[in-house]
């Protein structure tokens, strides 16, 4: 971490946190639970998704609509369209939503309608992207490259910081490794580490780090135990149906039990798991 400047913390009580909207935060005692699909495939799924969390002990919505397939020939996301379903549910939830950027030529249009912005682990090192994400007033979630080092991993932070973004979170979503059996490992080791070198919040996706849905609770549970300060997780109302990730994507019921049992892990750990504000009139209309 030798060039490392500004993620590095000043002192051991050093911690950054950050507002993702007016009531939910992340780095502080409150834990940032995350649920969504995969990818926004429609209004009336992503109605349903929301309508759950909302009920649940998750504070943010997730769902990509720019997709960074492995495959030209698979969906690539509903763009613009999904972007104002991501504005819709917003809207009548409450939750702060999330979602991918991969290019610079969509960060002006992605500001204007999700309130974090995720950079894949195939952009890490997108050193052109990391720096315009500079310049935007949003959080930005970080996710681990594929195979990328944790120094490496620490210096891509510092590029969004030393362009003027300080509001950095690090995700922790698993490395290659040479076992199939599961999709990437989840590195804990590198969130306890993350945690003692930097001052920025550390999430964790169990999802694309097991692509096993059956792995992901208990996973989940133990990033809590190990200080991360949340996870973002990937569930669907008809897992099954996913247009992509289906294998890793939780039910919505199993996502919201999930989420529920994380509470008397938080408190063993000093943290707190803010409960529902429950479902805004509105939505029940939907
Ligand atoms: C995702 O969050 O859907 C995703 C593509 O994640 P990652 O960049 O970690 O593979
Ligand atoms: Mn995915």
């Amino acid at each position: 971490m030798q060039k490392a400047k500004l993620a590095l913390k000043a002192n051991p009580a050093h911690k950054t946190v950050i507002q993702i909207s007016e009531t939910v935060s992340v780095g502080g005692a409150d834990l940032l639970v995350v649920g969504g699909p995969c990818t926004v495939e429609s209004q009336a799924q992503m109605t349903a998704v929301a309508s759950r969390m909302a009920l649940a002990p998750v504070q943010a919505l997730r769902g990509g609509v720019y997709k960074p397939r492995t495959s030209p020939y698979d969906f690539q996301g509903l763009g613009l369209e999904g972007l104002k379903i991501l504005a819709a549910v917003r809207a009548k939830s409450g939750l702060p939503v999330i979602t991918e950027v991969m290019a610079i030529s969509q960060i002006a249009e992605i500001a204007a309608y999700a309130d974090v912005l995720q950079v894949g682990s195939r952009n890490m090192q997108n050193f052109d992207l990391l720096k315009a994400l500079g310049n935007v007033n949003r959080p930005i979630l970080l996710k681990r490259g594929l195979s990328a080092t944790l120094e490496e991993f620490v210096m891509a932070a510092e590029y969004i910081l030393s362009a003027g973004n300080p509001n950095v979170i690090l995700c922790e979503r698993g490395i290659r490794s040479f076992d199939s059996y599961t999709r990437n490992v989840l590195d804990l080791g590198a969130v306890v580490a993350l945690k003692q070198i930097t001052h920025l919040p550390v999430m964790v996706d169990p999802s694309h780090a097991t692509g096993k849905r059956e792995l992901v609770a208990d996973l989940a549970r133990g990033a809590i135990a190990c200080g991360a300060d949340g996870l973002i997780i990937e569930c669907h109302p008809e897992p099954e149906q996913s247009v992509s990730d289906a294998r890793q994507a939780l039910s919505l019921e199993a996502m919201a039990d999930l989420a529920a049992s994380l509470a008397p892990i938080a408190a063993a750990v000093g943290r707190r798991l803010l409960q529902p504000a429950g479902m805004l009139p509105q939505l029940a209309l939907v």
